[in-house]
């Protein structure tokens, strides 16, 4: 028998989201999309978290919200957390709009994904990044997300709100 069931396979981690009701298979696309429940769970987590998403990142990292600081510059958004003897960095976004799509994803697969509690920080972040790639719309103004055409480099398409410009990534 060869199985490969490294559950970071990117095949495996979107059969898991189809498992959970999370993705589908849209029949008139033949692509994955998010399902009608999930969006509207995910658009209300984005409305929720969007105001502070900082306050909700420390909850999810059990981290002291008055620890947290925001640092948004030209490059993107990084979160440090300063309650321990150094400075430490405990996450990167392109934009604010990839923060709230993340910590929003964070909450709903909590809920949707069974055993999503138990899987390892890394696994966590993949499907996380993975549901961000499915967002439609921009978490912050509900803009349309458009993909940049000169990024042929970059393995992932640059995506960004056509909007307020946000990069989703
Ligand atoms: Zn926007």
């Amino acid at each position: 028998m060869s199985t490969d069931s490294g559950v970071d396979d990117g095949a495996a981690i979107v059969d898991r989201l189809v498992a959970a009701s999370v993705v589908r298979l849209d029949e008139s696309t033949d692509d994955l999309a998010l399902t009608e429940t999930f969006r509207t769970d995910l658009r209300r987590r984005i409305d929720q978290v969007g105001d502070d998403p900082t306050r909700y990142l420390a909850l999810l990292l059990e981290a002291d919200p008055d620890a947290l600081s925001v640092d948004a510059g030209g490059d993107g958004v990084s979160v440090r957390d300063g309650s321990g003897a150094s400075t430490r960095t405990v996450g990167e976004w392109p934009s604010k709009a990839a923060l709230v799509a993340d910590v929003a994803a964070f909450v709903a697969l909590g809920e949707w994904l069974p055993a999503f509690e138990e899987l390892d920080g890394a696994e966590r972040d993949e499907l996380v990044a993975r549901l961000r790639a499915f967002l439609e719309t921009c978490p912050i103004c509900d803009g349309a997300l458009i993909e940049e055409s000169d990024a042929e480099e970059a393995t992932v398409p640059a995506i960004s709100c056509d909007d307020c410009g946000a990069a989703l990534f």
